[in-house]
């Protein structure tokens, strides 16, 4: 399993504090003995999550597009790339 860094934004956070891993439709468990990331399961941020969850009827790829056209996930990754730059 991948660490908890958002697929959205990119960030890594504290599962602690919200967020956690979503199933998207297409999702398929890895089989029996193997480790690894299964695909179309990915991690949210407490940000993102319930936008994420909302999409889990869609395939990873159409909830991916879903969220990519939001201005607000447009505007959320950009400032998370300028704050990297501070
Ligand atoms: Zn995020």
């Amino acid at each position: 399993m991948k660490p908890p860094i958002c697929d959205v934004c990119g960030r890594r956070f504290d599962t602690d504090d919200g967020g956690g891993l979503v199933y998207f439709q297409d999702a398929k468990s890895l089989p029996d003995g193997m480790t690894g990331h299964p695909d179309a399961v990915e991690w949210y941020c407490k940000r993102h999550y319930d936008a994420a969850y909302a999409l889990r009827e869609s395939t990873y790829a159409e909830a991916m597009q879903a969220m990519n056209k939001s201005p607000f996930s447009l505007l959320s990754s950009l400032i998370a790339r300028l704050r990297n730059l501070v």
